[in-house]
């Protein structure tokens, strides 16, 4: 049976819907359990069988209800028909986070002797599974220059099987030439997978432009509150078949708690990410007009590098905003970061809260320097992930945050020089 037609979604319109409306009304049940408004939290991990006639008819004829916790949920199946509606694309498959959907995308997807390709600014924990874990099973990784597509023509052998980039990149904000990336992939007979986490489907539709895979973490922008963990992938169902069951398998799903969470977070997306928009783009360009600020990697600035590709692909740039200090080093990096009173320390972006971090100490601490050069994560590096707060108030905290560099250059004195040479394994 037809997704929609499940759902009850086949006798309405929801192909000319915009955005909001989508994420309002897709995939839900238009009457629903106790004719409650919103989506009941089916708070259970088995489904029962009224006698032994019904488990044999559902399983001869391939019924389309639950059976097992770890095999579906109804209200998993509501958020993935909302999601797969968003991204415009015809199948959805929810995990309990994006890197269970990375690793049940490729689990399933690739063998012994495959190959996969990189574009090389990437989340390190993709990197790092592909890399050391995938390695183990005889999956080699290769990694390119990110934008370099003759480089990633070249390391295409008749074993790869997957070409995976993000776009923007984590966190230099580089962005994807979606109809050369697809093209390559097409060419070579290579599927192709966006990670599109940092855009959302507001900013970026990479199904539209042929891309195979669409990976989002859903614990950024999609869910939205900085509540919960998830990860989605969305692609042709067919393609997705093997996927959808090894992830029954390999066991990584929502609980029904967790995926009404997405599904309520979900119902504001359109007007969150117009905000996001709005606040990194404020962001970004105050911070390039300051005299502390050495470089500002946003998208929608016109100096970006990729600001001609973004333009073309991307209806807004997102939140994130990854700038350096000039003449800064990691400590007094490190004072500025502190000295937000607005944006909370911590890792991850995408959520109402505005987040703040040194890239150097949240996630490449343990990295040797050259590591970190290889990485272009530079000591005097700020990553700042925008929420919904009002434009005004961000940039008047980071106004009064930014002379924290020099007071700190003037306390730290001497232990300058020490101190810059401090972060090792
Ligand atoms: C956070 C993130 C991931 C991993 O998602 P989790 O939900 O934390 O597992 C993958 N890719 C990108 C670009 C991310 O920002």
């Amino acid at each position: 049976m037809d997704q929609r037609e499940h759902l009850g979604l086949a006798d309405l319109d929801a192909d000319a819907w915009g955005l909001s409306t989508l994420a309002v009304h897709a995939g839900e049940l238009r009457q629903k359990p106790g004719n409650s408004l919103t989506d009941p939290i089916f708070c259970t991990s088995t489904y029962t069988f009224a006698d032994t006639q019904a488990v044999i008819d559902f399983i001869e004829q391939d019924q389309p209800r639950e059976e097992y916790g770890r095999y579906g949920n109804p209200g998993e199946k509501y958020v993935e028909g909302k999601l797969a509606a968003l991204e415009g694309g015809e199948r959805a498959l929810l995990y309990a986070s994006g890197m269970a959907a990375l690793v049940g995308l490729v689990m399933a997807k690739l063998s012994a002797g495959d190959e996969i390709i990189f574009f090389d600014e990437c989340y390190h924990r993709s990197r790092e599974f592909c890399v050391k874990q995938l390695g183990r099973f005889g999956v080699v990784t290769r990694q390119v220059t990110t934008g370099d597509y003759e480089a990633m023509a070249a390391a295409i052998t008749p074993r790869t099987k997957l070409l995976i980039s993000e776009s923007p990149t984590n966190p230099h904000m580089s962005v994807v030439d979606l109809d050369r990336f697809v093209a390559l992939g097409r060419r070579h007979g290579v599927e192709t997978l966006i990670d599109a986490t940092l855009a959302s489907p507001y900013n970026l539709r990479p199904i539209d432009a042929g891309v195979d895979y669409v990976l989002h973490s859903a614990t950024k922008y999609l869910g939205g509150h900085n509540d919960l963990l998830a990860g989605v992938l969305v692609g042709r169902r067919k393609d997705l078949e093997p996927v959808r069951q090894l992830r029954g398998v390999m066991g990584a799903v929502s609980s029904p708690q967790n995926v009404y969470l997405l599904s309520r977070g979900l119902k504001t997306f359109e007007l969150r990410m117009q905000r996001h928009n709005e606040n990194g783009l404020a962001v970004a360009r105050f911070l390039a007009d300051h005299p502390q600020v050495e470089r500002v990697y946003y998208p929608g600035l016109a100096d970006h590098p990729y600001h001609a590709v973004a333009r073309q692909t991307m209806r807004g740039y997102g939140g994130l905003v990854t700038f350096t200090l000039r003449d800064a080093d990691w400590r007094q990096t490190a004072a500025v970061v502190d000295a937000v009173r607005i944006p909370r320390i911590a890792p991850s972006l995408g959520g109402v809260e505005s987040l703040i971090e040194q890239p150097l100490v949240m996630s490449y601490y343990r990295c040797t320097p050259a590591e970190r050069a290889s990485y272009g994560i530079g000591d005097n590096m700020i990553r700042l992930a925008c929420g919904i707060e009002n434009p005004r108030d961000l940039i008047d905290d980071l106004a009064q945050a930014l002379p924290a560099a020099t007071r700190a250059a003037v306390v730290v004195g001497e232990r300058q020089v020490a101190a810059t040479a401090t972060p090792v394994r």
